[in-house]
């Protein structure tokens, strides 16, 4: 079995618990307009000409997004860090894009790992089959689960899909009882506002477990490559929020009762 992965990132420190190795896959159902990498959204290999000022000349040159691995190849490069891993509490996490549009692979990358006794952690949009998440769910030890907004419409016009298959889908994995920790990219403008804020704590209260939160600050890099990729980046003139501004959310949050960290 093979999957396609855009990039592997070592020694990572914000994708769950103590060092990591994250593994980023390829394809996405989302298409968030804030989203810094847009080369994940197609679940294809793709190659674009990038152009390069070399001694004051542009020169251009052909690269390729997505490499395909065995299940073996990649847990050759996973065990090279479990020493890390184990001095850390850290493990694997599978991200994206959508980690669950490669299903069959990541299942059975999550599998090997736990076979191996490796700490898992996936990190969805939620936006998937409930099936297949039930299928992940006893291989998975945290879900780093994305809330991007509490209206449909909203969420609809933001990111292209429907929030009704997420929403339910984290009520699932509650009932189910699994670990969790919700993120929460914070767009200016689009998602910060004290109504959709105040329904997000609403609907988080109404689990049955208090999940820590993490708060992601809206930010610029990865708006150069949308060009690259022929899409069209509609976020010119948004601004990154600034440290006050975080803060008053980060404290709304808190005063909640939810544990909160900011970056990711
Ligand atoms: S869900 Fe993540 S990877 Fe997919 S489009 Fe949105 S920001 Fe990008």
């Amino acid at each position: 079995m093979k999957g396609i992965i855009f990039d592997i990132k070592h020694y990572a420190i914000h994708d769950g618990p103590g060092i990591r190795q994250t593994i980023f896959m390829k394809g996405c159902p989302l298409g968030c307009w804030w989203c810094h990498n847009p080369e994940s959204r197609s679940k294809e290999i793709i190659s674009y000409t990038k152009e390069e000022k070399i001694d004051g000349q542009i020169v251009e040159k052909e690269e390729t997004v997505g490499c395909q691995y065995t299940t073996d190849e990649l847990m050759k490069i996973i065990e090279k860090d479990t020493v890390f891993f184990e001095e850390s509490g850290g493990g694997v996490t599978f991200s994206g894009g959508e980690p669950l549009l490669q299903f069959d692979f990541l299942l059975e990358m999550l599998k090997t790992c736990k076979k191996r006794d490796i700490n898992t952690c996936v990190d969805t949009t939620g936006f998937t089959d409930p099936e297949k998440l039930k299928a992940i769910a006893p291989y998975t030890d945290l879900f780093l689960f994305d809330l991007k907004h509490m209206d449909d419409k909203e969420h609809i016009e933001y990111t292209g899909v429907s929030n009704r298959k997420i929403l339910d889908n984290l009520k699932m994995l509650d009932e189910m009882g699994k670990q969790v920790q919700i993120r929460y990219p914070l767009i200016p403008g689009m998602n910060d506002d004290e109504s959709n804020l105040l329904r997000m704590l609403g609907f988080l209260n109404r689990l049955k477990h208090k999940y820590p939160v993490s708060i992601l600050p809206y930010h610029k890099i990865g708006s150069h490559k949308y060009k690259r990729f022929g899409l069209e980046y509609k976020m010119n003139g948004t601004k990154e929020p600034d440290k006050e501004h975080v803060e008053t959310i980060k404290k709304m949050f808190e005063n909640a009762g939810f544990e909160v960290t900011v970056g990711g």
